[in-house]
């Protein structure tokens, strides 16, 4: 459908959408239609439900508490992006941006009307003259930044899965391949223009206040339309990894190894482990899928595949190539099952941890087992996911300069728990195994404090879990939450003033 073609449709819709709670918006909603009408540029494009273009926009990865707009915006520009915002504001509609639609946190579904704002135009990355930096649209994913910059021998950190969005990650913090050398993905900003709840765009860096809160808990102060980030000469073209897989009889040996070898990540190493059904190898219970992967060799150096080797796996892989390999062997690359949308509820229950307890990990897998094991379980596609990243370049930034507030942790555990949706009381019950599983491990952990990473949190959880339980830190996002953001604009999202 194109952008203005069905005037009055689209005035209905939004109608529609306001009338329900304030009835006086409805005049104004007309006079946004007009206004977009006039201003948008003419690339932008306006979808209303019932087109397959505004099917396509709003079918998202997670079916768990989706976020229902009534209407979709696909601005062309910057400019377009204020022009909605402002816009929707005078019509006192909801307004959120929509990106990777990989979000799958249950506040997302507190958006039951309103437009979406989809970014995906915004999809430019110029890097500087200087070679030093580069210009990423608000609506870029990352396997479009990794490619862009690879194609002039830079390269910086995004998040690992292709299907995501670069800026999604990115303002929750942003783990990466890349995170030993250079810190998260936020720590890369330079400047940012975004869309603040005035409906003005702003360029902002780090003489902004605002700055503090965008690294971390960014997705609650505005729409970033465009962002400066570092960039860097490739210096090793080679990775390698090892995938191993056990049992489920080896958890014991295989997390003590872990702790014994793989603590303390070297800067070029990176282990994941995921547990999962491989029906093949197991029909009844999940195996470990474990993966070593080390940059700058074409060999995983022996020194940390021989413990793993040693406990005796039911297989084991090397295999060589380069950094745009990582995400087809680790199953995040655009045609894995994580990147396809099937219809799924997705919700994800993380927890991060300073070291493996093995009883615990005994426990969890146990429980786990007995919930997603076997074909028949309505949760069998699921996976636990643990996630060991390098932690230098994230530790060499003070942990008191962001938002992103858990800097000294050292592994990002979760289940996921993947189901066909079949209603609220089941909902439910997922929700309590999520929960029950992510507390075995937080019991295990014989710590007061639950870190959970806001990109991973299932919605459940408290500002302190996401944000950091610190009064300061607190304080300071309440604080620039009343300055930018009063009326909650932008609080769909891990919301700092959720009670
Ligand atoms: C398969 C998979 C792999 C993942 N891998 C990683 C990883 O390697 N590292 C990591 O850190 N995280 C990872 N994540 C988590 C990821 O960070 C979150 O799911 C994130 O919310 C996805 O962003 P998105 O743009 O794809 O989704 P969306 O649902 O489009 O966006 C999520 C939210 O982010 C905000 N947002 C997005 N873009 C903007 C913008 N331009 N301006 C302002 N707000 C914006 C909005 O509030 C939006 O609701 C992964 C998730 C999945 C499902």
């Amino acid at each position: 459908m194109h952008q203005f073609g069905v005037v009055l449709l689209f005035a209905w819709a939004l109608c529609a959408a306001s009338c329900k709670s304030s009835p006086a918006n409805c005049e104004s909603s007309n006079e946004l239609l007009q206004d977009l009408r006039t201003s948008l540029s003419s690339a932008a494009a306006v979808y209303l439900p019932g087109s397959g273009e505004f099917e396509v926009a709003t079918t998202r990865w997670s079916k768990l508490d989706a976020p229902t707009p009534n209407v979709v915006v696909v601005p062309a520009t910057e400019d377009d992006v204020a022009h909605t915002v402002h816009q929707a504001n005078k019509c006192g509609l909801p307004i959120l941006a929509f990106n990777g639609v990989h979000g799958a946190m249950t506040t997302l579904g507190r958006m039951d009307r309103g437009v979406a704002i989809q970014l995906g135009q915004l999809s430019n990355v110029t890097i500087s003259r200087d070679g030093e930096t580069a210009t990423i649209g608000g609506g870029v994913l990352s396997k479009v930044v990794t490619d862009t910059l690879l194609a002039s021998g830079k390269q910086t950190v995004t998040g690992t899965c292709e299907c995501v969005s670069y800026l999604g990650p990115a303002l929750g913090g942003g783990h990466g391949w890349l995170q030993g050398h250079y810190g998260l993905v936020a720590d890369q900003f330079v400047s940012m223009n975004i869309v603040l709840a005035d409906g003005a765009r702003h360029t902002i860096d780090s003489t902004s206040d605002l700055w503090w809160g965008i690294k971390g808990a960014g997705q609650n102060f505005g729409i970033v339309t465009s962002v400066t980030v570092k960039v860097y000469d490739i210096k090793d073209r080679d990775w390698a990894i090892d995938t191993l897989i056990f049992g489920g009889d080896k958890v014991e040996a295989v997390y003590e190894a872990a702790n014994q070898h793989l603590s303390n990540l070297p800067v070029d190493v990176i282990n994941w482990s995921y547990w999962l059904n491989m029906p093949d190898i197991d029909a009844d219970k999940p195996v470990i899928l474990f993966y070593i992967i080390q940059e700058g060799v074409t060999v995983v150096d022996p020194v940390y595949t021989n413990p793993f080797r040693d406990i005796g796996p039911i297989s084991s892989e090397p295999q060589s190539g380069s950094y745009r390999d990582l995400a087809a062997w680790t199953g995040i690359a655009l045609d894995s099952p994580p990147c396809q949308k099937a219809g799924l509820a997705n919700p994800r229950f993380p927890i991060y941890l300073r070291e493996y307890n093995v009883t615990a990990q005994r426990e969890a897998y146990d429980s786990f087992a007995s919930y997603v094991g076997g074909a028949d379980s309505p949760f069998t596609t699921s996976i636990f996911m643990f996630e060991a990243y390098p932690q230098q370049g994230v530790r060499a930034v003070d942990s008191n300069s962001t938002a992103f507030a858990f800097r000294d942790d050292n592994l990002l555990v979760s289940p996921l728990l993947t189901y066909k949706p079949a209603g609220e009381e089941f909902d439910g019950q997922v929700e309590l195994m999520g929960n029950q599983l992510r507390d075995i491990i937080y019991q295990g952990s014989s710590r007061k404090e639950l870190h959970a990473y806001v990109n991973y949190a299932y919605g459940d959880e408290k500002p302190k879990n996401w944000y950091g339980y610190e009064q300061w830190r607190q304080s300071r996002l309440q604080d620039l939450k009343q300055k930018y953001d009063p009326k909650g604009k932008f609080s769909f999202f891990g919301p700092v003033d959720v009670k």
